[in-house]
């Protein structure tokens, strides 16, 4: 064995014997809420998924699959250079003015996808004398782009406005510039982060807020996202920096900034992971479009996914979510992945979360509820999660 091969082998039977290998299942996306998936190459399985991040199923949306296959058939399927070569094809241009439209910006900025967004936008305007305060429990990619900027990094605790406070009173005067960067809804515990809050900070520290909002466009808001779940609490300016992703209840791919139209076009000059990558398929780019068009037309379904979470967690007597998202904390790998595997076998497909995607203790159950989930497979969901989960937990 290579002593490449050798790092790896010893890398996987350190990571399984921890319950933190993490493997790769093969799973088709089927009607609505359903997923098939494939686990011996023929024992296939159709299963209920409360892990799809798809809130308003537009994955499988008619007008929105047309939109993408005539843009297939007229443009090809692929950009073919990056956007400042030939790739910058004019529907992505139109779908930047629909996501500045739909979130009150000037401008918009789409890339290849949301993780290459973020790290993408933090270093163009952060560098190595400058300041950025992060959430401890923000995405990934949010702590990888706030890393590649060379700044000085600092996290605060989780929603927690004076521990940010204290760490801009000690730290901002040393720095020439600053951000403040959180997830705007948190993708693994489906909180909202306390915008008025962190407006007010940004504020008084001259920092630029910047919100990640995978999980609030077309789910909250009334679609528009978490800058504008607060009522008058938060206008649309106060967060200058609203990025997203496109493939999550927009149900394509892709990452998008919105902002003013200077700080777009900083963006689209220096972002590295937007000037060295390529653009966006124009399929991609028509079906967001379509997607968008959807979101416009039906701000009612846009609360359905969070209607859908309210009822599992009254049902369960757990707290009234904020989002779609409902987080199940169980601790141990161990028995999370042996209650995601008791659901898969009534028929649910729960997938277990586990560090370091959550921090060391909290691994989870993280249900996702989506527009078309039915009221009785989640009270099926329900009485399988009392008693696969909640009485091994009470036993
Ligand atoms: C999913 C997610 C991303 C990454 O978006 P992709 O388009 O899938 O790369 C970024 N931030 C948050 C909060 C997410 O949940």
């Amino acid at each position: 064995m290579s002593s490449l091969e050798e790092f790896c082998a010893g890398k996987l039977a350190d990571l399984e014997a921890r319950s933190l290998r993490r493997t790769l299942a093969v799973t088709e996306r089927g009607r609505a809420a359903s997923a098939l998936r494939l686990r011996a190459p023929l024992e296939q399985r159709e299963l209920i998924s409360f892990c799809c991040n798809d809130y308003l199923n537009l994955t499988q949306n008619e007008d929105v699959k047309r939109a993408a296959n005539d843009a297939i058939e007229r443009y090809g399927v692929g950009a073919g250079a990056s956007r400042l070569i030939t790739g910058n094809h004019p529907l992505l241009e139109d779908l930047e003015r629909r996501l500045a439209k739909l979130k009150g910006t000037e401008a918009a900025v789409v890339f290849g996808s949301g993780y290459l967004t973020n790290v993408g936008v933090i270093p163009t305007f952060i560098g190595p004398n400058d300041l950025i305060l992060v959430d401890e429990l923000a995405h990934a990619c949010l702590h990888a782009g706030s890393q590649l900027s060379r700044a000085d990094v600092k996290t605060f605790r989780h929603n927690d406005l004076d521990h940010a406070e204290a760490l801009l009173s000690a730290a901002r005067p040393h720095a020439d510039r600053c951000m403040i960067i959180t997830d705007g809804v948190f993708s693994m515990d489906g909180d909202l982060a306390p915008l008025p809050g962190l407006v007010a900070l940004a504020q008084k520290f001259d920092a630029w807020l910047m919100t990640d909002d995978a999980h609030g466009i077309g789910v909250v808001g009334g679609g528009r996202g978490s800058t504008y779940a607060w009522g008058d609490e938060v206008r649309a300016g106060d967060v200058p920096l609203q990025m997203g992703t496109l493939s999550k209840a927009i149900g394509s791919y892709g990452g998008y900034l919105c902002a003013a139209q200077s700080v777009v076009d900083l963006v689209k000059t220096r972002a590295r992971s937007l000037v060295y990558s390529t653009g966006l398929p124009p399929a991609s780019a028509a079906a967001a479009i379509a997607a968008l068009d959807f979101i416009e037309g039906h701000p009612d379904k846009c609360d359905m996914p969070r209607q859908k979470a309210a009822l599992f967690s009254r049902l369960l007597n757990l707290p009234d979510p904020q989002s779609s998202i409902v987080p199940l904390i169980i601790g141990g790998e161990e028995e999370t992945l042996a209650a995601s595997q008791a659901l898969e076998e009534e028929g649910f497909l729960v997938t277990a979360i586990r560090p370091p995607t959550v921090p060391v203790g909290t691994s989870r159950l993280r249900f996702t509820f989506t527009a078309e989930h039915e009221d009785d497979d989640i009270g099926r969901l329900v009485e399988a999660v009392r008693t696969h989960v909640f009485a091994k937990a009470a036993s």
